[in-house]
């Protein structure tokens, strides 16, 4: 069914599942409805074509193939082409991204896009409380741009309390402070070291006119 690639894993997962299909009962497990994850993996595992994967080797099997080479193959493809697209939908990045949340819920708000007849796409903004379980939230899903306009707006109300103005008045002035004395500290040592040069020279210079030291010595200083 799958390989027909009318079908996507969800939908095949439900298909299977009301048909029937359930892991297998084990003494100390009930049988229940297959997993999505476990039909990927089956789908995706060569054993059904036959092979045997042994330590990162793939061996011929000597049993029947459970399905044909070439079933086998197409699946991979349309599962290929699934996650293709998949991929290609799930990038939504956006500075709102992980930081609204449902003020009637407080579910995350997730952006994703619809759309509409014409084929143009429109990011959208939905709950995840209501995308999860429709009865848990009555949040409709909101146009984006709509969302943007509603925090822009609710910033220019936010002010900061005088307590944190003070909090953060203090933390940049003590920046600036560390910032002076690390300046004033290296123009301290500089100016030490100017000095004691200034002084070396003198005492050279004095000692040269004195005839103490020959000029051959003094160059070479
Ligand atoms: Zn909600």
């Amino acid at each position: 069914m799958y390989a027909t690639g009318d079908w996507s894993m969800t939908q095949l997962h439900r298909e299977l599942t009301a048909r029937g299909l359930t892991t297998r009962a084990t003494p100390r497990r009930a049988s229940k409805p297959i997993r999505l994850s476990s039909l990927q993996r089956i789908l995706t595992n060569p054993y059904y074509k036959g092979d045997i994967t042994y330590h990162g080797v793939t061996y011929r099997g000597q049993y029947t193939p459970i399905v044909p080479v070439e079933v086998w193959a197409q699946v991979q493809t349309v599962l290929g082409m699934h996650t293709t697209a998949a991929d290609a939908s799930q990038i939504h990045d956006h500075y709102l991204k992980c930081s609204v949340f449902c003020g009637q819920c407080g579910h995350r708000l997730l952006i994703t896009h619809a759309r509409n007849k014409y084929g143009k796409i429109y990011p959208y903004v939905v709950c995840a409380g209501r995308q999860r379980n429709r009865d848990s939230c009555s949040r409709q899903a909101m146009p984006i741009s709509r969302v943007e306009q509603l925090v822009e707006d609710h910033y220019r109300h936010v002010q900061i309390t005088p307590g944190v103005r003070q909090a953060v008045s203090g933390m940049i002035l003590a920046e600036f402070d560390r910032l002076i004395n690390d300046r004033s500290d290296e123009l301290a040592r500089l100016t030490g070291n100017r000095d004691r040069l200034h002084h070396e020279q003198t005492k050279l210079m004095e000692a040269h006119y004195a005839d103490a030291v020959p000029l051959e010595l003094l160059r070479s200083e």
